[in-house]
């Protein structure tokens, strides 16, 4: 392994710590575990079939028995509600309550003590670390490290624009900055 690459990968584990902590010291505020937090902000922006314990399994790289406790425990909490799917009988969705809604929303800004510190990278120094970002996701995906991610370079909708980006779905170019992690519409490339 190059020098470079050990220490690329010593801080990737930093910045990872430092998610680790602040989701713990959000979590402790509000005495919930931090996949509680997560869940509880993963389901502001998630509905329908992306609400069900399967999907949240699949996006947390957990089992289903585990994100079944912390819905178990949140709607204990009265922070989430569960909808039995009309169309499937033997699942449900999970929704948020008003008070999972007004703690979620207070809890999303978490990472504004990282995103801040951003500032000081130039725009172009942001999409250089974006886009290596998701090569690397990409690649964990590929390594059997992590789940399949609604990424766009999982995706089949999407090609190669010369040397940029491209959406068949949207039938537009995408710059590197436009690039999707967590996309709806995604559809996993064979
Ligand atoms: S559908 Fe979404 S994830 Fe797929 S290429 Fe288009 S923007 Fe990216």
């Amino acid at each position: 392994m190059a020098e470079i690459d050990g220490k690329i990968v010593d801080a990737l584990a930093r910045v990872s710590q430092a998610f680790r902590v602040l989701l713990r010291n959000e979590g402790k505020s509000n005495a919930l575990s931090p996949i509680q937090i997560q869940i509880l902000i993963f389901l502001l922006f998630q509905s329908g079939e992306r609400s069900k314990v399967i999907a949240l399994a699949r996006h947390f790289d957990l089992t289903k028995a585990t994100v079944s406790d912390s819905i178990k425990s949140l709607a204990q909490k009265c922070l989430v509600e569960k909808y039995v799917d009309a169309a499937d009988v033997r699942s449900y969705m999970i929704v948020l309550t008003g008070r999972g809604r007004e703690l979620a929303l207070k809890s999303a800004g978490f990472a504004s003590a990282i995103e801040e510190p951003l500032d000081i990278l130039s725009p172009m120094q942001k999409e250089i670390i974006f886009t290596g970002l998701l090569q690397l996701i990409r690649q964990f995906h590929l390594a059997g490290i992590i789940s399949i991610q609604q990424m766009c370079f999982t995706c089949s909708h999407y090609d190669h624009l010369g040397s940029g980006h491209y959406c068949k779905l949207l039938k537009s170019g995408l710059a590197d900055k436009e690039l999707k992690l967590d996309c709806a519409d995604h559809q996993l490339s064979l």
